[in-house]
C-alpha cells in the first residue's frame, strides 16, 4: 500500500484505525504496516518528534514512549528490523543513550541504522575500534548471531525483566503509578475478609462515601434541602465520615455494643482511634485481630446501609437489628476458620456462639 494511491475515502479509514488502536507489539497486522509505512517511514519510534499537525491517537502513543519504553525490548533474528540505537536489544540499550549522534555520523552510519547494519559478515562489530577508548562498555557486548530474513521479534519484559506475555494487565501491572504500601493496607484486605465489606471499608478510610458535609460544598446554589440535612440516625447535624464511625449516639452504641465481643482495649468510638489500632494492628495474623477487623468493616458497612435506608426509605434507625446483622456476618465468616487450641481461641470461639451447645451435642 503506497502513499500516492491511497483514496481519500482510505486515508480517513487508516486515520480512525491509527486513532483507536493501541501500540502493535506484535509485530503484526494493517495498523503496524500503516504506521510503519505512513507515521515512522523507516524511522525509529523511539526517535520521532510529536510535533506539527499529528492525529489526536498518534500524539497519544508517541506521549507514552518514556513509560513504556524499559518494557519493549526486541529479540534479535536478522537485526534488520531493530535500530541498532534507539531499540532495547542488548543490556546497555539503548546505545544512543550514551553514544552520541556526532560519533554515530563519523563513524558512516546515521539515526536510522539497524543492527544487521552493524555487523560484518564474520560476525564482528563494524564500528571503529577508537570507540573501544571512548565507550570501554562496548568491550563486553558481543555481536549477537545474526540469520538473514528471519524477523526480528518484539517482546514484554516486566518490572524484573522477565519476558512476559504481553497483555493489557501486564502493561498496567507495570506501568502503573505506586506509592509505599499505606499502614492500614492489611487491615482492610486480607485473606479472610469479607471483599464487599473490605471495599467499604476503603471507601471510608479513604472519605470518598457521599457524606452530608461533602454535598453541602455544592450547596452554593443555596439549595432548600441541603440546608435541612441531618444525620438520619440521630437526627443532629450533618453526618460525616468522622460522624458516622462511629461517633454518631447511634452508631456509637452499636460500635460498643459489638466492641465487647472484641479484644480492643481502649479504642474507643472516634474513627481517629480505630486508625490508630489499625496503625498497630493491621498486619497482625492473630485470629483475634482478624475479627476485629472483620466486625470494623462489617460495622462500618451496616451502618452506612442503615443510615441509607433511613435517609431514603424513612426507616427508623434499629440498635440492635444493625448488631445482629454485624455479628451474624461476622459469627458466619467465623465459622469457616479453623480454630487452632489455646485458651485464647477458646474464648473467641465462646463469644462468638461457634462451639457446640450441650442440646446441639447428639446424646449417642
Ligand atoms: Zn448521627
Amino acid at each position: 500500500m503506497g502513499a500516492s494511491n491511497i483514496s481519500p475515502g482510505m486515508r480517513e479509514f487508516q486515520e480512525c484505525v491509527s486513532d483507536i488502536e493501541a501500540f502493535d507489539i506484535n509485530s503484526s497486522g494493517m495498523h503496524f504496516t500503516w504506521i510503519h509505512l505512513h507515521k515512522l517511514k523507516g524511522r525509529s519510534v523511539w526517535d520521532i518528534k510529536a510535533r506539527g499537525s499529528i492525529s489526536w491517537g498518534w500524539r497519544k502513543i508517541l506521549s507514552i514512549r518514556n513509560a513504556v519504553r524499559p518494557f519493549i525490548w526486541k529479540i534479535a533474528r536478522s537485526g534488520s528490523q531493530i535500530n541498532a540505537w534507539s531499540d532495547n536489544w542488548c543490556q546497555f540499550s539503548p546505545l544512543n543513550s550514551f553514544i552520541t549522534p556526532r560519533s554515530i555520523a563519523n563513524a558512516g552510519f546515521n539515526i536510522n541504522t539497524n543492527l544487521a547494519d552493524l555487523i560484518d559478515e564474520n560476525g564482528q562489530w563494524k564500528w571503529p575500534s577508537a570507540w573501544y577508548d571512548i565507550y570501554p562498555v562496548l568491550i563486553g557486548l558481543h555481536a549477537p548471531p545474526l540469520t538473514q530474513n528471519l524477523v526480528d521479534r518484539t517482546i514484554w519484559k516486566d518490572l524484573e525483566g522477565n519476558t512476559r506475555p504481553f497483555g493489557s494487565m501486564e502493561v498496567w501491572h507495570n506501568t502503573r503509578h505506586r506509592e509505599q504500601p499505606v499502614s492500614w493496607v492489611n487491615g482492610v484486605w486480607f485473606s479472610q475478609c469479607i471483599p464487599r465489606h473490605s471495599f467499604h471499608l476503603w471507601l471510608v478510610i479513604k472519605n470518598k462515601l457521599k457524606t452530608q458535609d461533602r454535598l453541602a460544598s455544592w450547596e452554593a446554589g443555596s439549595d432548600y434541602n441541603l440546608r435541612l440535612m441531618c444525620c438520619p440516625l440521630c437526627k443532629h447535624d450533618r453526618d460525616s465520615r468522622d460522624h458516622l464511625f462511629f461517633s454518631c449516639s447511634f452508631a456509637s452504641q452499636v460500635w460498643y455494643n459489638v466492641k465487647d465481643l472484641l479484644n480492643m482495649g481502649e479504642v474507643n468510638d472516634s474513627w481517629q482511634s480505630i486508625m490508630n489500632w489499625m496503625d498497630q494492628k493491621a498486619n497482625s495474623k492473630k485470629t483475634e485481630h482478624i475479627v476485629c477487623k472483620l466486625v470494623i468493616a462489617a460495622a462500618s458497612y451496616f451502618i452506612w446501609h442503615e443510615r441509607n435506608n433511613c435517609l431514603f426509605s424513612n426507616k427508623v434507625a434499629n440498635v440492635n437489628a444493625v448488631c445482629d446483622k454485624i455479628k451474624n456476618t461476622v459469627r458466619l465468616r467465623l465459622m469457616g476458620f479453623n480454630f487452632k487450641g489455646g485458651s485464647h481461641n477458646q474464648s473467641i470461639q465462646e463469644k462468638w456462639k461457634l462451639l457446640p451447645s450441650d442440646e446441639d451435642k447428639d446424646p449417642g
